[in-house]
């Protein structure tokens, strides 16, 4: 994974509607002491090699613009989980709706290797605190899907197509689940 690949992803992820305006960010590993990362304030869809930021492990500034606000949450993961290279954090309408409601949702049946004990709910501590990154640290032992109560999804992958792929299935299947939830109320 390089940061060109990184950079095509972002623009992707914007233009699957996973995520809008300047919300939302993607990280990769690039060696066990840094990582890329999108930049803050910037929409997906304008991230360029430029401007993403190389960050290391101790959240050090090296290279590019400023890093994504939720920048301790990513680095946290990586840090707890060395078979993880690829982080994405959206607000995808279905799946945020899931994470403010009471309701759960339940097993990603049809994606390998996903099953519903890959998805662990974060309780809600403010977006960008650090409060949030070391909850999110300890959550991510016990899967690679992450839901921010009140807030939105963090998918974790061995790889970056592996981590939007994440993304998207669980966003498909919120939306499958939620129209299913409708359907019985007809
Ligand atoms: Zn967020």
């Amino acid at each position: 994974m390089n940061i060109k690949e990184l950079v095509k992803a972002a623009h992707y992820l914007y233009s699957s509607g996973l995520v809008l305006g300047s919300a939302g960010n993607i990280s990769i590993r690039l060696s066990m002491g840094e990582i890329a990362i999108t930049p803050t304030g910037v929409p997906l869809s304008l991230v360029t090699e430029e401007n993403v930021a190389i960050v290391g492990m101790d959240g050090s500034r090296l290279l590019g613009g400023d890093p994504s606000s939720e920048l301790y949450l990513h680095l946290g993961i990586y840090k707890v989980r060395k078979d993880i290279k690829s982080i994405v954090h959206t607000h995808s309408p279905y799946a945020t709706a899931f994470a403010f409601s009471d309701k759960r949702l339940k097993g990603l049946e049809g994606f390998n290797g996903v099953e519903e004990d890959s998805m662990v709910e974060v309780a809600y501590h403010k977006p960008g605190s650090l409060e949030l990154a070391r909850e999110c640290a300890e959550k991510i032992k016990e899967g690679k899907i992450l839901i921010l109560k009140n807030h939105g999804v963090v998918c974790c992958g061995s790889n970056l197509r592996e981590a939007i792929q994440l993304a998207e299935f669980i966003e498909q299947s919120a939306k499958t689940q939620f129209l299913a939830y409708i359907l019985t109320k007809i």
